[in-house]
């Protein structure tokens, strides 16, 4: 067991308090102890790394077999402050690193990385396992609720009392999935402390829809849906903002936005497609209107379609126009897509007039879905926004506000797309502060 100590004892100087025991709090606050740092980690739920558990539908995607650049290059514009973090530990190392404590890794079609065991647990267990050979303090049920720049290097105000440490290293995460423990507690202090705070705002988070062709189609599935979101000024975004920063590399297709599964739910949509849009749809001005443009034969491109609507009308002859699209969609998407293209029911395929194909061509391809909220907070697998990177030196994870302060993991404006990436960020960001913070600090 991981060595406790009664908070009352912890007037001794810490060289490191890590604040939160999750991905990055757990592998830095080991590594830190591992290079003989005196290091104490504060958690305030009763078991650290709840989220681990819970992630990857209890299966933890704890990265993506890609390398260094291509997990940076689906960061997009957030990607260059994570070049040194992921030089520091890539995702190779990552998984070398597991195996090491003897969880063996699969990678899925797609690329996402998973314990072979399919079980979140034994990534935890790792982590613990590690941690449990140091000498690092883990005191769990302790409430970080300040922090304050002393002579000596930081007090930590916790529930249980004050704590001394020369250095601190805020790993408290982001503000989604607050149930699990990640309230935002870490931006108050740190925007105290002069740092400005990028407003969260929820990211990987299903979206609403009070259209009813919607929710009549809740529980459909679709293997892979091109997805953009259209807004009223027109402004088209497929995958990352058109401000002119640099795209994130996201399952591109042959519509030219990113594809992937794609889910109606009794609310609105969901699934990996819609996710890694939402963070578009979040950075909106409340209120705006948006609709998410629904490509539902992504692999192929407009000639192509046409092409085979026309291949298939030609040999449809009597048949009703509902069989048009037989074997491309589900038969509910098939009907919902010819009823939008204003096709009556009972038309038959050989009778469809030139303004219904084209009309039929359009839904198919650019399916507006009108969208309005989303799930929340409370549903977001990650946080956007949080502590500005610019205020952030990447080559080490120190504020470039506070002398001895450090930041690692979702606490910071980094959010990264479904399939590991959130991990490898926060456990990149973790490691490499652990291996810069000092063994001796400057008081
Ligand atoms: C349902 C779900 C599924 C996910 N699945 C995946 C996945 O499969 N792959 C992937 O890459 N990402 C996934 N993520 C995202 C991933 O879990 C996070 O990006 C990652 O955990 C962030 O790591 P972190 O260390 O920064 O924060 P966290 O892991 O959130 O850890 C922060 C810790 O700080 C503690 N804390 C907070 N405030 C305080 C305080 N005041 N005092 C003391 N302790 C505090 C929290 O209790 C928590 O233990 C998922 C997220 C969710 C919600």
């Amino acid at each position: 067991m991981v060595e406790r100590v009664r908070m009352g004892e912890l007037c001794v100087e810490w060289d490191v308090a890590v604040l939160g025991a999750g991905a990055a709090g757990l592998l830095s606050a080991a590594r830190l102890a591992e290079r003989g740092l005196r290091t104490l980690l504060l958690e305030k739920n009763r078991r650290p790394g709840v989220k681990i558990l819970m992630s990857g539908g209890t299966r933890c995607n704890l990265t993506h077999d890609t390398t260094a650049r291509g997990i940076a290059e689906a960061y997009g514009a957030q990607g260059a402050f994570l070049r040194a973090p992921l030089a520091a530990l890539s995702p190779a190392d990552l998984v070398a690193l597991f195996h090491a404590e003897g969880v063996a890794t699969q990678v899925e079609p797609g690329g996402k990385i998973f314990p072979q065991s399919n079980r979140a647990a034994d990534v935890l267990a790792a982590l613990l396992a590690r941690l449990q050979r140091t000498t690092c303090r883990l005191e769990t049920e302790v409430t970080v609720t300040g922090l304050r720049p002393v002579p000596t290097g930081w007090e930590v105000q916790t529930t249980t009392g004050p704590v001394g440490a020369r250095q601190v290293l805020v790993s408290v995460g982001g503000a989604s999935y607050p149930g699990s423990g990640t309230t935002g507690d870490g931006y108050a202090w740190l925007r105290e402390l002069g740092h400005t705070i990028v407003a969260p705002r929820p990211a990987l988070v299903p979206l609403l829809s009070e259209a009813g062709w919607v929710r009549e189609l809740a529980g459909v599935t679709l293997e892979r849906v091109g997805v953009a979101l259209k807004t009223a000024g027109g402004k088209t975004a497929g995958g990352e903002s058109g401000t002119g920063r640099r795209e994130r590399r996201l399952a591109p297709s042959r519509c030219g936005w990113p594809a992937g599964g794609f889910l109606f739910t009794h609310r609105g949509i969901s699934g990996p497609a819609v996710l890694n849009l939402s963070r578009e749809y979040t950075a909106l001005p409340e209120g705006e209107p948006a609709e998410v443009l629904c490509n539902f034969l992504p692999d192929l491109d407009e000639g192509e379609v046409r092409e085979l609507l026309r291949q298939r009308i030609e040999g449809g002859g009597a048949r009703p126009v509902q069989r048009l699209l037989e074997g491309l969609l589900p038969q509910r998407v098939a009907d919902t897509v010819c009823r939008l293209a204003g096709i009556a029911e009972a038309t038959r395929i050989a009778e469809l007039p030139k303004r219904a194909r084209d009309a039929l061509l359009t839904q198919l391809r650019q399916c507006a879905l009108p969208v309005r909220g989303t799930a929340g907070m409370a549903k977001a697998e990650v946080t956007a926004g949080g502590v500005a990177l610019d205020e952030v030196d990447s080559r080490t994870m120190a504020s470039r506000r506070c002398p001895g302060l450090f930041l690692a993991g979702e606490i910071l404006d980094l959010d990264g797309p479904i399939g590991g990436y959130n991990f490898q960020a926060a456990f990149s960001t973790g490691w490499l502060a652990a291996e810069r913070m000092e063994a001796t600090a400057a008081t």
